[in-house]
Formats: structure tokens, sequence, C-alpha cells
């Protein structure tokens, strides 16, 4: 199997509801996809969105990347154009996932195998995801995890922002009165190391899953006070990109465990050596993404089943926001259970 034909097109998928973090507000998902085509008229999708905030890239950067170097891929095999492209091509981790799961979906298609096969998993369980719960005002976020319970999907990623009795007001409300509730706190580096701490001491009359990203990425050294201080798990997001920034990470003890997203590491090919090093030195992770497009959830879920066993948690709950119901994923999403279409 060679490439034959690379293309870009940029999608957009509208929301239910904005999106809205400490980082940033979005009400549709813009992203690039690209469909590279090879000479036995298979063909792989990989998609790449917009995160400016998180991995510096916007479409204009994402696609002027893959296309400055599609031509050098093309006439070779999925596995020779993954090397290149990881060994070979300077760009963003958002536009170097997209074409890296574009490939290892033909690399899987060259073996016929679906891609949770060739990742290493013949049985798919059923997964489950969590979903997020948007930064509003407190009562606002309560009334819309009560709506989340009520519609099946109990794990909640509750997104808070700098104002830290807010922050406490929310997690006070909602695992006083909605005791089903998982929680998952996501403070997308909003917080000093005081208001953290003030934070921790704040709900701990509440049950809640792990604190992530509380402090800045560059600040590994208040991390690691965080992390000793916590006895809730501390999860390391925008502090991890690479398997360098994880080691680094792991091997300091600065959290206890950390979130991969392919649009950070640069696709499935960069994802399965974190999580290769991850499940030999015991670290559970989180399976993230960024508001994504359905390929690249695809992809994500995918993995996600050949990686039960270090893969505690799953953030992929972009379909879910999508004001349609997307007819290209592989997965069916019932609450925050999700299971592959066979
Ligand atoms: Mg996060």
């Amino acid at each position: 199997m060679r490439i034959k034909h690379i293309e870009c097109e940029v999608i957009n998928i509208p929301l239910k509801t904005p999106f809205i973090t400490a980082l940033r507000r979005v009400e549709s998902v813009a992203f690039v996809r690209v469909i590279i085509r090879s000479d036995d008229w298979s063909f792989g999708i990989g998609e790449a969105p917009a995160t400016q905030a998180i991995t510096g890239e916007d479409i204009p950067i994402i696609l002027n990347s893959i296309e400055s170097v599609k031509d050098m891929f093309l006439g070779s095999t999925p596995k020779e154009a993954v090397k290149l492209l990881h060994t070979g091509c300077r760009m963003g981790s958002s536009a170097k996932a997209a074409l890296d799961m574009a490939f290892v979906t033909l690399m899987a298609k060259a073996e016929d195998k679906e891609l949770h096969e060739f990742l290493g998993t013949a049985s798919p369980q059923t997964l489950y995801t969590d979903i997020t719960i948007s930064l509003k005002e407190s009562l606002v976020m309560f009334e819309d995890a009560k709506k989340a319970i009520e519609n099946g999907l109990h794990i909640l990623k509750v997104k808070l922002g700098k104002d830290i009795n807010h922050a406490i007001e929310v997690i006070q409300n909602i695992g006083s009165k909605l005791p089903q509730a998982k929680i998952i706190v996501d403070a997308n580096q909003a917080w000093s190391l005081e208001d953290s701490l003030i934070f921790i001491d704040g709900i701990k009359n509440v049950k809640i899953e792990l604190i992530e990203q509380p402090v800045i990425a560059s600040d590994l050294d208040s991390l690691k006070t965080i992390t000793d201080y916590s006895s809730i798990p501390i999860l390391a997001d925008e502090a991890v990109f690479t398997l360098t920034d994880v080691k680094k990470v792991i091997e300091s003890k600065s959290a206890d465990m950390i979130n991969i997203k392919l649009m950070k590491c640069g696709g499935i090919t960069k994802a399965v050596e974190i999580l290769e090093y991850c499940r030999e030195n015991n670290v559970k992770c989180m399976l993230g993404s960024m508001l994504e497009g359905p390929y690249s959830i695809n992809a994500a879920l995918h993995l996600a089943l050949a990686y039960t066993d270090v893969i505690k948690y799953i953030d992929l709950d972009s379909p879910l926001l999508y004001k349609e119901p997307s007819d290209e994923l592989d997965f069916e999403f019932d609450g925050c259970a999700v299971q592959l279409i066979i």
C-alpha cells in the first residue's frame, strides 16, 4: 500500500451550547480534516481542531503545516510516512496528530484490521466518558450538572475559573446535592498555589475524583507542592505534551496522573509511546481531547479500547456537545456509556 493523494478540508460543527473554560469560549467545533488515499483505494482520515490557546495552532496554521509537507509522503507506505512525519517534519502537534491518525488508520487497513485491533485489543469493552460542565455562574453550573445526571451522564468534568470562592461553592453544591455525581475538577491553570490549597481545604467534605491542572503549566514546583499536600489525586494536563514532559512530571512526582491528548502529543503513535511508559511505570491516565471532530474522537476511542488497564478516565465528550448527532462515529454514546458499533 502506497500513499497516492492527500487533501484537506475545513469543517465547522455547531454546538448545542457554548463551551466555556478558564481559557476560552467557543460556539462551534472548527477543525481541519485530512483525507489520505492510497493506491489500493483505501483511505485514512485525520482531524485537527483549532485550539490556539493550548497548542498555538489555528485553522490557517494547521492547513499551512499540512499543505507544506504533504508532497513528501506521496509514494511512501503508511509506515514510512509515520516515521518521516515524526523525524523530518517541524509543525505543531495538532497538525501532526491529524496526519498521524490518518497514516495509522491506513496501517491498520493494510493488515485488514480495525484500528483498536491493530492497537492491541480484539475484545472491545464499554467505555465511560465524562461530560463537561462549562464555567458559568454557580447556580447555573449546578442546574447543568443536575440536567447531565438526569440524562445518564454522572461523570462530570467541572470547569472552574480563578474565583476560588466560586470554585468551592460550585463543588460544595454539586457534591452535597448530587451524591451520584463522580466529580472531576478542571481548573485549566487558573489558580495560584495558595488558591489551590484553599480549594483543597474548602472541599474536604466532598468526594471528588481528581483535580486537573490547578496551576500554570510551567510551574511544576507548585504542582508538586499541591500533589504532596492533597489526598485527592492531582492530574497534569497542560503541563504534559510529549513523553519527555510526562517523564519529567512523573519522575519528579509533580502529579499523580496525566492527561494524554492526541492533539498535544502529536497523534496515535506518540500517545502509544506515552501509554506504554505509563503501563510500565504504573501511572494511571486520562485520555482526553480538545473539542474535536468525529474522526479524531474515533481515533482516541479506538486507542482507549486498547489501553483500558492504563486509562482510568475518558474525557471524549465532544460528540455529546454537537448540536446534531454525527453519523461519522464508530461508536454509540448512551449517557456516559460509549460502545463500538459493530
Ligand atoms: Mg484539562
